[in-house]
């Protein structure tokens, strides 16, 4: 074994990888073109107030990720979200209305119209349909929900978790695992039964059921943790310009402070986005690259705020909500942060995560 392995980019993808790796017996160095590691994952604290600019929680889908936390003596800063936080709205008429996940729910919400709910119990009785990548979220939750149902439940989802387009996003690349229910089992209803039965076995968790886990300190607290491990085997400050292969070795070009140096590796792992992979490796496949950069990355900002509890006109119990775009706001959603873990604001204020695009 022995190989060097060269990873780009220190966001929570590159350093999770390299601990792995090197618990596997592999020499691993980072290269960063930050000056902190952790990528997207962002934590400040200020006035009181913890402040995820990035993600602010991850779902326990998996049990690598107790084993990745123990590994890094992270057990007594891990917390699991409250139970208040389970509970989802979804904004329609200008009225939050809670996402059902019961069948009982599903039947008494007013979310969706009568004829929606009659629809989806046509579900189990529609075929699998030919096209794979070529098919949108919209055509397969269209085809296989109906339209209410995708203006209501999966294109709030959509903007949530890729604050994108479900009539541009790819059924099979963005939602990989409800395709697969279709391809499988023929339904989505029938997947969604056969499927919990699979995981049983396995110990894997679906996203839904999933726990929703962050640190005391914040998402941030993660990849700290990885750095402190690695060490100066995370060349930080450091940007990979291009890769070269040689004789059956990577030379990686980066630029620190100026200066240009190298490192030569046996295998290169990038973590970068799309567009700075295209740009790195173009030396290596230009098609491939051409592809990488038409993926398209949507500008997000964050707004967080604090309010006083005594303000706020209604109660907090929940995730948070999140807008059908057919509601025509100029935002997505907002979390209530200071509901779905403890500690993220002083005991008599709230706060809030909203998110435009
Ligand atoms: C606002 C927001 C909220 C989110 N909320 C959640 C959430 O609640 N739950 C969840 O699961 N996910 C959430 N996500 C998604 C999640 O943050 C990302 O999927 C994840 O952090 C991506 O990690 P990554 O390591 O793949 O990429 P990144 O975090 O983008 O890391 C890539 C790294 O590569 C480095 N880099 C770039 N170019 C170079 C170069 N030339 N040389 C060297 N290094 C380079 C960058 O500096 C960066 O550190 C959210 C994302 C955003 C933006």
């Amino acid at each position: 074994m022995n190989k060097n392995i060269v990873i780009i980019g220190a966001g929570i993808t590159g350093l999770a990888t390299a601990h792995w790796l090197k618990k596997d017996g592999y020499n691993v160095t980072i290269i960063e073109s930050n000056y902190e590691v952790g990528g997207s994952m962002v934590t400040e604290q200020e006035n009181g107030y913890l402040i995820d600019f990035g993600p602010n929680s991850g779902l326990e889908t998996s049990p690598l990720i107790k084993i990745l936390v123990e590994d890094l003596n992270l057990s007594d800063q891990f917390i699991y979200g409250n139970k208040a936080g389970n509970k989802r709205y979804i904004l329609r008429d200008d009225n939050l209305h809670v996402l059902p996940t019961s069948l009982k729910d599903f039947l008494s919400t007013k979310l969706f119209s009568v004829k929606a709910k009659l629809r989806l119990g046509l579900e189990p009785f529609i075929g699998r349909s030919k096209d794979g990548y070529g098919q949108s979220i919209s055509e397969f939750v269209t085809r296989r929900l109906g339209s209410e149902f995708l203006d209501y439940a999966i294109n709030p989802f959509v903007a949530g978790v890729y604050a994108g387009d479900p009539d541009k996003l790819s059924v099979k690349s963005a939602f990989p695992k409800l395709y697969r229910l279709e391809e499988l089992y023929g339904g989505l209803i029938k997947g969604t039964i056969k499927g919990a039965r699979k995981r049983k076995k396995s110990g894997e968790e679906s996203k839904q059921s999933a726990a929703m886990f962050s640190f005391k300190d914040g998402m941030v607290t993660l990849p700290k943790a990885i750095h402190a491990e690695f060490g100066d085997n995370i060349l930080l400050n450091s940007r990979v310009t291009s890769v070269d292969k040689k004789n059956d070795k990577y030379q990686i070009t980066y630029e620190h402070n100026g200066s240009q140096s190298t490192l030569v590796a046996d295998l290169i792992i990038s973590t970068t986005p799309s567009y700075i992979t295209a740009n790195i490796f173009n030396n290596f496949d230009s098609g491939l690259c051409s592809h990488l950069n038409k993926i398209y990355y949507p500008p997000v900002m964050v707004l967080y705020l604090g309010y006083d509890k005594k303000d706020i006109g209604q109660p907090l119990d929940g995730f948070g909500y999140l807008i059908p775009s057919k509601e025509k706001k100029k935002y997505l959603g907002a979390l209530w942060s200071s509901v779905i873990f403890d500690n993220r604001a002083p005991e008599d204020k709230a706060s809030f995560t909203l998110f435009f695009c």
